[in-house]
């Protein structure tokens, strides 16, 4: 085998390339290293018998290549070549290319059987900037394509490159390769230089062609190296693929076409819905390159395709007339703006007149790498333009492959499928044709489930990647309250569901006759029961639910689906409508919580590796004092007008509840500085929902007003369980015995300096947990409006005395699901005494 002799001054480089090359080239290719002097004082040099021993260590019949990085290691190398014999002499070869790249790209070449030439040619073309522009392509039309993913943790690095490129120079002919995701050009795939340029990273999909005759093993020894991860460490977890919904977690890949059976997931609201199934958003479809004749006539096909895609747009914008907002109108108009795209038109264009590919497969691989580029951008705003891409791509590829089943219009009622659920996504529902919705991930106490479960459909979360395939316009059972769906449901399961609706509605009938009455005991003890808020659209709802107060206004929801934070009066006026609608019941304003799993773009704040743990709720609004005024006195000014109660978010420690009031001091300081009015008594609590302020509850309600258990965070943070993760879903437990032990703290803390609680997590509105809460001593419950009137149902037929002595032995327990029991036990019981 030919044989490397690396000439450097410095016996470092020299010895650390020879080990990179060694593991590169899994073969053994004979290199000597050569570098550097003997002199402990000046290592940096070249020594001719050095040089001479190692090319004599790695001589062959086939020859010796000699690589040497500064002017006089080429000298003294030369030096060393006359003490070999004649013969020898003639064995042996200069190259001129960069030392490490061209010592690497030689290697690999010598590795895959090579010959001397073709070693020199890779190590000299080791820095092109162009992979492989002299190399010309296989006609598409006698080529076959198959796609891969990389999932080694660093793409296609040196190892696995050079790996690669060993199993295809095994082949006789030509083999092409292209980076899709990254758009570059075609490369030969039996080049180190030409696959490495190609910028391969974990999770870029590539694309391998070759002639048909040896396709398919080309293609097996392809797959045999992915099985292999290339024999790397590590396999990247599958990305948020920009042709796909950005999730948080990624649904592991669907197995097929699924017409019946059932999928089962967590219940966010119960009801039934029957109904075709409308798979909302999702993957960009597949398009496989397929060879074209005629690429003039392809062309066309591909314009007409754009101006079909770009009418349809318009047709939707007519049709909404007025309903649709600015900020739809935008999305919109981004779509159009990326149609008409000339940049992205022409690469199509061109690409299909040279490959000979079909528009739809070069359509789409334009659109991944167009998404892939906005998906990797720091600013937030524009990597969100990169789901609009993939949206514009989903139309045309769907014109273009004559199926438009699934353009993300709703044609007639449906239940909506998603992969997840986005708080924006619920705040844009078309709500009269949404009969249920039902998704792939999220967790139950993720914004989203908030606020989907106070649309009063049934809702059902994590059913699993199975859902994408059910068959769109599939007909299915959505069960909310058992928390599935049932595919093309036969009669039997219909009857059944029907039997289920009748005892819910039962239920409810019997919840609405105590609707609009007091929460009070059988022995006359009485709670609050409360509405949680997110807009202004559900006031009717909780007016007419039996509601005493909302409990939570949640205002970050004001500040999503817009283009820039709303201004005084803005917020000013919807809090004073919801004031005045509320007729009187007292409404609690939650300060912003921005951050965490409720980003909103246009604040341009920066990425967090743990939004959880970082800048959101009060920590955000103290530290944007402008910000946190303009809401302070727009909910004063709103207090002029009934009572209103103010609520700090995500407080952790004492100089932020401090900083806090002392800011509302300073608005209205303000306000009376401007004649405007509130109430300057108006009450002002916390959120307990970190564990820190669960803890120095006591000092905490020394401060304020009230105190309000936010369960939802609370669990979060005291079990170390992101609260919207499917995959911990299981520890994340609001009946873990050490978060009641907290709430049980906050409670007795709270009413030992003579202040109230309540609770607005969504454990508030649990009739199962409500006996153990209404005996530690809650005052107010704060809920969904959907279950106020349940709510009252339940907690008319309880005793307080009975209620304490469960809540003094579920404090005894040790796991959450003892306190289950015993909360079964409990209702058992009081069944038996109705
Ligand atoms: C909570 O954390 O329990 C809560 C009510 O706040 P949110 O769910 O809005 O974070
Ligand atoms: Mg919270």
């Amino acid at each position: 085998m030919i044989g490397i002799v690396i000439v450097s001054h410095s016996r470092k480089l020299s010895d650390g390339l020879k080990e990179i090359a060694d593991a590169m080239s899994g073969a053994p290719v004979p290199i000597a290293s050569a570098g550097g002097v003997d002199d402990p004082e000046n290592p940096l040099g070249t020594d001719g018998i050095r040089i001479l021993d190692a090319i004599r260590e790695v001589m062959s019949d086939e020859g010796v290549l000699i690589f040497a990085d500064l002017g006089s290691a080429r000298l003294n190398a030369e030096m060393a070549l006359d003490l070999l014999e004649p013969e020898e002499q003639t064995m042996v070869r200069f190259c001129d290319a960069p030392i490490v790249e061209g010592v690497l790209a030689a290697t690999v070449q010598i590795a895959a059987g090579g010959s001397m030439e073709a070693a020199m040619k890779e190590a000299r073309q080791s820095v092109q900037l162009e992979p492989d522009a002299e190399q010309p392509a296989l006609e598409p039309s006698n080529s076959i394509s198959r796609s891969f993913t990389i999932r080694t943790l660093l793409g296609l690095h040196a190892r696995p490159a050079a790996l690669l490129v060993r199993k295809m120079n095994a082949f006789a002919g030509d083999i092409r390769i292209a980076n899709t995701t990254k758009g570059h050009k075609t490369a030969n795939a039996k080049s180190i230089n030409s696959v490495m340029l190609l910028e391969v990273a974990a999770n870029d999909e590539i694309s391998i062609s070759t002639g048909p005759e040896q396709a398919e093993a080309v293609f097996a020894a392809v797959e045999d190296l992915i099985k292999d991860n290339f024999g790397e460490e590590g396999i990247a977890p599958a990305k948020a693929d920009p042709a796909s919904v950005p999730s948080q977690d990624q649904a592991p890949a669907p197995s097929g076409t699924i017409t019946q059976g059932e999928l089962s997931g967590l219940s966010i609201a119960r009801g039934f819905a029957i109904g075709p199934i409308h798979h909302v958003g999702g993957a960009l479809q597949s398009a496989e390159p397929v060879a074209i004749e005629n690429p003039d006539a392809e062309i066309e096909r591909f314009t007409k395709a754009l101006s079909e895609a770009e009418n349809q747009i318009s047709l939707a914008i007519s049709k909404a007339g007025d309903n649709i907002n600015a900020h739809d109108r935008k999305i919109f108009d981004a779509h159009i703006s990326c149609l008409r795209d000339p940049d992205l038109i022409s690469a199509v264009k061109t690409r299909i007149s040279s490959e000979h590919i079909c528009a739809e497969a070069v359509w789409r691989e334009e659109i991944v790498r167009l998404s892939g580029i906005y998906s990797a951008l720091e600013d937030r705003l524009l990597r969100e333009r990169a789901g609009d891409i993939i949206d514009v791509g989903r139309r045309v590829l769907a014109i273009l492959s004559g199926d438009q089943s699934d353009d993300g219009q709703m044609t007639k009622p449906a239940i909506l499928a998603y992969e997840e659920l986005r708080p924006s996504d619920i705040l844009s529902l078309d709500h009269g044709a949404v009969l249920g919705i039902c998704t792939m991930l999220g967790g139950e106490t993720s914004h989203a489930a908030i606020l989907a479960s106070a649309l009063d459909i049934p809702v059902v979360f994590a059913l699993g990647a199975d859902l994408a395939s059910v068959p769109e316009e599939q007909s299915v059972l959505l069960d909310g309250s058992e928390a599935r769906i049932v595919i093309d449901p036969d009669e039997n399961t219909l009857a059944k569901a029907e039997q289920d609706r009748k005892i819910l509605k039962d239920r409810l009938a019997r919840a609405e006759e105590v609707r609009h009455l007091p929460a009070e005991m059988l022995d006359g003890h009485k709670v609050r029961a409360a509405a949680n808020m997110a807009s202004i659209s559900e006031l009717e709802g909780i007016t007419a639910s039996g509601a005493e107060e909302v409990g939570l206004l949640r205002t970050e929801f004001l500040f999503m689906q817009r283009d820039a934070a709303p201004g005084e009066d803005e917020q000013y006026d919807i809090y004073r409508s919801i004031v005045t609608g509320l007729a009187g019941r007292p409404l609690t304003i939650r300060t912003a919580d921005i951050g965490g799993d409720k980003p909103v773009p246009y604040l341009d704040r920066p990425p967090e590796d743990n939004p959880n743990l970082g800048w959101r709720g009060i920590r955000y609004s103290l530290s944007m004092p402008d910000f946190f005024k303009t809401q302070l006195a727009a909910i004063l000014r709103a207090s002029a007008h009934g009572p209103v109660r103010i609520m700090f978010p995500l407080v952790s420690t004492l100089e932020e509840v401090m900083a806090g009031k002392a800011m509302v001091r300073d608005v209205m300081e303000q306000l009376r500085t401007r004649g405007q009015s509130f109430d300057a008594h108006l009450e002002v609590g916390l959120m307990i929902e970190v564990p820190a302020a669960a803890d120095l509850a006591n000092r905490f309600a020394q401060e304020v007003d009230f105190l309000s258990i936010g369960t939802n965070d609370l669990t979060q943070y005291m079990l170390a369980t992101d609260r919207a993760n499917p995959n911990v879903r299981s520890l994340y437990d609001p009946l873990h015995p050490a978060v009641l032990h907290m709430i049980a703290k906050v409670i007795r803390a709270a009413h030992d300096e003579g202040k109230w609680v309540g609770m607005c997590g969504t454990l508030a509105g649990d009739t199962g947990a409500l006996p153990l809460l209404a005996g530690l001593g809650l005052d107010e419950f704060s809920m969904p409006p959907s279950g106020i009137a349940e709510f009252k149902l339940a907690f008319c037929q309880l005793r307080l005395r009975e209620c304490k002595t469960l809540a003094e032995t579920v404090l005894q327990l040790d796991t959450a699901s003892r306190v289950r029991e015993q909360l079964a036990l409990f209702r058992q019981k009081q069944l038996v005494q109705a």
